[in-house]
């Protein structure tokens, strides 16, 4: 399990069910790939905020072929980069989740739900996002 890095509070608030991601105390800017020292200001102070997972999507592309796939990922699977505005527009990537009847669009917004997958034997915490409702899109 990771856990020695400088993400190591990102995947601490996964086992607790939060998303929280890292943003820099003095100049507010937010990193993902977590950073020891912050590359906009120099500053070493780095704080982690719970963030809500909801964003749109950046980006997407449909896997055909089981490229070592978690384990249960039935194929065809659709892989998303989603861009989270609370975040300021920090981009996580994640998988569409299967049971969406809808064609993954960019720009579409969705919603994050934790579930765990298995790579190599091994429970890892990830993100499934599913199409967020109209009203939401609307409001945005
Ligand atoms: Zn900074």
């Amino acid at each position: 399990m990771k856990g020695l890095g400088a993400d190591a509070p990102y995947w601490q608030a996964l086992q607790q069910g939060q998303l929280k991601l890292q943003q820099c105390s003095d100049c507010s800017q937010w990193h993902w790939p977590a950073v020891w020292r912050c590359g906009e200001c120099g500053s070493w102070e780095q704080q982690w905020r719970e963030v809500t997972p909801r964003g749109r999507i950046y980006s997407w592309t449909r896997s055909h072929y089981d490229f070592g796939a978690p384990k249960g990922l039935p194929l065809p699977y659709v892989s998303v980069v989603v861009e989270l505005a609370e975040a300021g527009n920090l981009r996580l990537l994640g998988h569409l989740a299967a049971n969406s009847d809808k064609q993954p669009a960019i720009g579409m917004a969705v919603e994050g739900e934790l579930f765990h997958c298995e790579v190599d034997g091994e429970s890892i915490p990830a993100w499934r996002w599913q199409p967020g409702n109209t009203t939401t899109e609307a409001a945005q």
